[in-house]
């Protein structure tokens, strides 16, 4: 068992995070695969954004950047290109990425630079409160979707994969040992790698939806989550509130950091 204590800033615990909140297991997902992969907590940047989510590299004993609302995929291409020798890995909340940070997403997926994002998927924004968010399902309630959200919520993974990420998987909470190996291999990935992990926010998405506590949205977890193998044999019908986990798509393309390094060595020749 790893002990996951050395990569806290203990002084900073406990977390803000409300009780039943997937979070934290994401989190420890996160941990889990950088203890495995065995790197240097000093060549590791963990860079976020704003919400519930990117509170976590307050709390952690790296290279840390809690940076402005969507814009971490800014920042840590920033930090990649000044520092090509550090593991920037982006812990964003899905308002924050899919949402005000899109543009950056796509932008970021499409140069295939080498950051791997974990995308803390609640379905809602939690810190300001329960407003719906480009991933709150059709239909369901928030505080600005008090009648039900009409809007259609985006696959974020199919939006990875058309931008040009080359690393694409989704996990969840629920299954965390599955989560972690999955951010592991993004993390491992030459490129732009997305692993969205399925979390729960009981305080507002739950509560307004009626879904009960946190172990009842993790037990929903448990029985929603599908391999890409069993969905084959499923119907649309079957499959409509039911979500695919696993590696999703896992492609080659030439990286931006190391294309942006041979154009200036080729300059510097003078070709
Ligand atoms: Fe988690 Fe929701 Fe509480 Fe935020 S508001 S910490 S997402 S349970």
């Amino acid at each position: 068992m790893p002990d996951l204590q050395t990569y806290f800033r203990t002084e900073h615990m406990p977390t803000i995070w409300c009780a039943g909140c997937g979070h934290g297991i994401v989190l420890g997902a996160v941990l889990r695969a950088i203890d495995r992969l065995g790197l240097d907590k000093d060549r590791v940047a963990i860079v976020s954004g704003i919400g519930c989510a990117s509170r976590a590299p307050g709390y952690l004993d790296f290279n840390t950047l809690h940076t402005t609302h969507g814009r971490a995929l800014a920042f840590a291409t920033g930090l990649k290109m000044a520092r090509p020798e550090l593991k920037v890995v982006a812990v964003v909340g899905d308002g924050d990425l899919a949402a005000i940070g899109g543009n950056h997403f796509i932008h970021a997926a499409r140069r295939n630079i080498d950051i791997a994002t974990v995308c803390f998927n609640n379905e809602i924004y939690g810190m300001t409160s329960g407003q719906y968010s480009p991933m709150t399902p059709t239909t369901k309630l928030a505080t600005t979707a008090p009648y039900g959200n009409l809007e259609r919520n985006f696959d974020l993974c199919e939006l990875a994969k058309a931008a040009g990420a080359t690393f694409v998987a989704r996990g969840a909470a629920y299954y965390a040992r599955t989560l972690s190996g999955l951010i592991e291999q993004a993390i491992k990935h030459k490129g732009f790698s997305l692993v969205e992990a399925v979390s729960q926010c009981p305080t507002y998405y739950g509560r307004r939806n009626k879904l009960g506590a946190g172990a009842d949205m993790l037990e929903w977890q448990r029985t929603h989550a599908v391999t890409a193998e069993k969905a084959t044999g499923l119907s649309r019908e079957e499959m409509a509130d039911r979500f695919i986990i696993g590696k999703l798509y896992e492609a080659e393309a030439p990286e931006y950091g190391e294309e942006y390094g041979k154009l200036i060595e080729r300059l510097k020749g003078g070709r």
